[in-house]
């Protein structure tokens, strides 16, 4: 494959000022990929003033509601109509197997084109009730302005589409920035964006790291910014964001804990915790992560789920059976080994996996799925985010300690519980502080359900209307009747 990708500012793709460019890898074999801009301030400067012109271009701030609805069920469309390349590109660039990218990447990322189609001309102010005699006052809802949409690794096609749809249904202008190791889908979006008649100076991408990320961040045209990635960097992009008082929306890191209760159907809980914990190995903020299991239950739970892991088939994303693809990057491995290791000194029981696969696997950034037991509430891999193929088994015999237990975390993004029993499900629903929470599935998502978490897993809530709210400032116009 040769791929050399450039810039979009404006209505013209263009290399970095600098001439600078970025190599991206296939995971799956460590080999480049193809070559990338590198965009520095100097680029991010002419796509914020390339959205900044977008958002006064009479071609788009005049676009009647139901145009720019056509516009983005267009993008629905174009996604849909090259949806065996995009996957294919997908899962060359990031790892995730060819199922995952088509079932889940690029079926999301239409969905939510098509969902937000759909609000674009529902997007309305209320008339207020106000008290003032001989006045009447409503509310207008307008776009924000030029918006930063800063994206992570794991999926980046489908995240990137849950932050442009909604910022474009409210007529915002924006900057894209895909994270450095996986570029690709997200400059196709970007084209695809163009051919759908999507005006020049609306949509704008800059590939490239922190630099340019910094660099949107701080910007002071900058209106907002919506990020999706981790909890240090959003800390970091908060304080950037103070100089001109953005808008923020951080959607980051999680570590979410299963429940399985006495009562639980254990082969299920082992189907769906496999999943919930696996899916594109691992690298799921919403990975179930930490399985607080009845004692009574957690010997059966924890030979059948070791087993069933070590049976999945370990491969390329490209590969006919793969269900674990590669981490995607060398940076990755290491850091899933380091945790690995620290379970085992921090006297974890290693069911299975650990490692990383030999053979023909040997020059990918493979990872063995991987189960530890006998899991304590203060070991590192009961606490941090691996963001890896590491299941962490520990045991309960107190159901009343487990809200507490499940909630000791600084992340609140999922949780599930497997149960049949309703009291058991709602009470532990309720108590959970988490941003959704699963009952007896894996963690689905649908563009009309909020996602977004508690604590330092982010702030604000993205899909539904909730992203139409974070997308929108509410202006209040006043008439004097008198
Ligand atoms: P990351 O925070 O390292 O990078 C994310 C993006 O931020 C990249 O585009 C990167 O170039 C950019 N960036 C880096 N430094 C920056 C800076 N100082 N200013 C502005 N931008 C900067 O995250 P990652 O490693 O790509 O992704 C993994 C993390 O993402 C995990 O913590 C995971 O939980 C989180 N995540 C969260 C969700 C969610 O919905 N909550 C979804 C997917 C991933």
């Amino acid at each position: 494959m040769d791929v050399r990708e450039q810039l979009l500012i404006g209505e013209r793709w263009v290399p970095a000022a600098s001439g600078a460019e970025f190599t991206t890898y296939n995971p799956a074999t460590g080999e480049p990929l193809g070559v990338v801009a590198d965009a520095g301030a100097e680029d991010v400067d002419d796509a914020v003033a390339a959205a900044r012109q977008g958002l006064i271009d009479p071609a788009w701030a005049q676009l009647p509601p139901a145009a720019r609805a056509r516009s983005l069920w267009g993008v629905a469309d174009l996604i849909e109509g090259n949806a065996d390349e995009l996957a294919r590109l997908e899962t060359l660039d990031q790892g995730q197997p060819l199922g995952v990218a088509k079932t889940v990447s690029l079926a999301m990322a239409a969905d939510v084109f098509r969902y937000y189609a759909g609000w674009c001309t529902k997007i309305e102010g209320t008339t207020s009730a106000v008290s003032v005699p001989g006045t009447m006052h409503y509310t207008r809802r307008e776009p924000i302005g030029v918006c930063a949409l800063i994206t992570p690794w794991n999926f980046p096609l489908m995240i990137a589409a849950w932050k442009l749809a909604p910022a474009l249904a409210c007529g915002n202008t924006v900057v894209l920035k895909p994270a450095e190791q996986t570029p690709l889908t997200t400059v196709a979006l970007a084209r695809l964006c163009r051919e759908a008649g999507v005006p020049a100076g609306v949509v704008n991408c800059v590939t490239g790291g922190p630099v340019a990320g910094r660099a949107l961040t701080e910007h002071p045209d900058v209106d907002k910014v919506s990020f999706t990635g981790s909890t240090e960097v959003g800390k970091r992009i908060v304080v950037a964001a103070a100089g001109n008082l953005k808008r923020v929306t951080l959607e980051l890191g999680g570590k979410a804990p299963s429940i399985i209760a006495r009562d639980a159907d254990i082969d299920a809980a082992v189907t769906g915790n496999l999943q919930g914990a696996l899916l594109n190995s691992g690298q799921v903020c919403a990975a179930y992560t930490r399985f607080y299991v009845d004692s009574r239950r957690v010997e059966e739970f924890t030979e059948k789920i070791a087993t069933a892991a070590s049976e999945l088939p370990v491969g390329p994303g490209l590969g006919p059976n793969t269900a674990v693809g590669p981490l995607v990057s060398q940076e990755q491995v290491d850091r899933v080994s380091r945790y690995v290791d620290l379970g085992v000194e921090q006297g974890a029981h290693l069911v299975s996996g650990g490692g990383r696969p030999g053979g023909d696997l040997a020059d990918g950034y493979f990872f063995q799925p991987t189960v530890f037991s006998g899991v304590t509430d203060d070991m590192a891999i009961a606490r941090e985010e691996i963001f890896g193929p590491v299941l962490s088994i520990l045991s309960y015999d107190d159901a009343d300690e487990l809200a507490a237990r499940a909630n000791d975390t600084e992340y609140g993004l999922a949780a599930c519980v497997w149960t049949k029993d309703l009291t058991t499900a709602h009470n532990l629903a309720a108590s959970i502080r988490a941003g959704s929470v699963f009952v007896n599935m894996l963690p689905f998502l649908d563009p009309a359900a909020p996602w977004g978490g508690f604590g330092s897993s982010g702030w604000g809530r993205e899909m539904g209307e909730h992203a139409i709210d974070e997308f929108t400032e509410t202006k209040g116009v006043w008439i004097n009747l008198a």
